[in-house]
């Protein structure tokens, strides 16, 4: 079903589902010898949600290799690049507050080691933040330092909400949007920046990934990825979650609005984190798609 403007959803349907998506690669990523990542709640979470076809391929029921889950297979390695970038983005940015756009079953709250006194906020859909509030608790986690949850769809005023949870514009902030931007209307995506710039004093910094042609190419990768999650009896279509239209592109928006941005392409970022960048022989066009996004940087200035 295409999408609507107050559309919800949890963590097995709609946008949610991809959450669960991501975790799933993040938890088979954390696995393995010298692994990029660790993330320990990933799997606990993948299988609170319980989607049959995510839980079979934690369980190896279901292989990641070509013909079979190849798209999934290739998204592990980019997730765990992906991660690892943000990681290691909150962890250089030791700003006073951490806000997690999205956050889905990002546990990044209770896994990183955060500088003391820092308070993270998470945004989200209520179902989501919920469930992975609750799931985290009854696995015994506890956030490695203050994590106030904000319940707000980012298409309504979040900005007002992130406030009434305590959030100071007047201090230095690391902001926080992965695996988000495709999902929002164009202007809504441009609202967002907007409103991240109006809350970010000097000196605060945000981390996005940005595909320059999301229509066509993510288009063409969404497709196989839904094709694969059909064969396995999920039933969801990736290209029905996004937005289509044109879009302004973030780095220059970004710097019309008083930030100094750094842009590096996603094969330069797995040569930065010493990982081959995927041959993408078994997902055809696909691989265009991943290979042109850009892991964004900003300072504000
Ligand atoms: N950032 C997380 C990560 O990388 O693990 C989750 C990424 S997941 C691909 C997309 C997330 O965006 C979901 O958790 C979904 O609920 C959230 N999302 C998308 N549109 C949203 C909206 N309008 N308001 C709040 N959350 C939204």
């Amino acid at each position: 079903m295409a999408r609507s403007d107050a559309d919800s959803w949890d963590l097995a349907s709609s946008v949610g589902a991809t959450a669960t998506m991501v975790a799933t690669a993040r938890a088979v990523a954390s696995r393995g010898p010298q692994p990029l990542i660790d993330d320990p709640y990933a799997e606990p979470l993948v299988r609170a949600v319980g989607v049959d076809y995510f839980v079979k391929l934690l369980d190896g029921q279901i292989t990641l290799e070509p013909g079979n889950s190849a798209m999934l297979a290739v998204m592990t390695d980019v997730m765990a690049v992906r991660t690892r970038f943000f990681d290691d983005f909150f962890l250089a940015a030791r700003s006073p507050q951490a806000v997690i756009l999205a956050s889905g079953l990002d546990a990044r709250a209770y896994r990183l080691s955060w500088p003391s006194g820092t308070v993270v906020y998470e945004i989200d859909q209520p179902e989501v933040i919920e469930f992975k509030t609750r799931t985290l608790a009854g696995l015994g986690a506890t956030p490695a330092t203050e994590l106030r949850t904000v319940a707000v769809d980012l298409r309504d005023d979040w900005p007002a909400a992130l406030r009434e949870h305590g959030f100071d514009p007047g201090l230095p902030t690391a902001w926080i949007a992965e695996g988000l931007l495709i999902y929002l209307p164009p202007d809504a995506q441009d609202r967002l920046f907007d409103n991240i710039t109006a809350l970010s004093a000097p000196g605060s910094r945000l981390a996005t990934e940005y595909h320059p042609d999301a229509g066509a190419r993510i288009g063409a990768s969404s497709a196989r990825m839904s094709q694969e999650w059909r064969r396995h009896g999920l039933e969801l279509d990736m290209a029905d979650l996004f937005y289509e239209g044109e879009r302004n592109p973030v780095v220059e928006y970004l710097q019309a609005r008083g930030w100094d941005v750094d842009a590096r392409s996603r094969p330069d970022m797995f040569a930065h984190y010493g990982r081959p960048f995927p041959t993408g022989e078994e997902v055809g066009e696909s691989i265009e798609a991943l290979r042109q996004s850009l892991a964004v940087t900003a300072v504000k200035k």
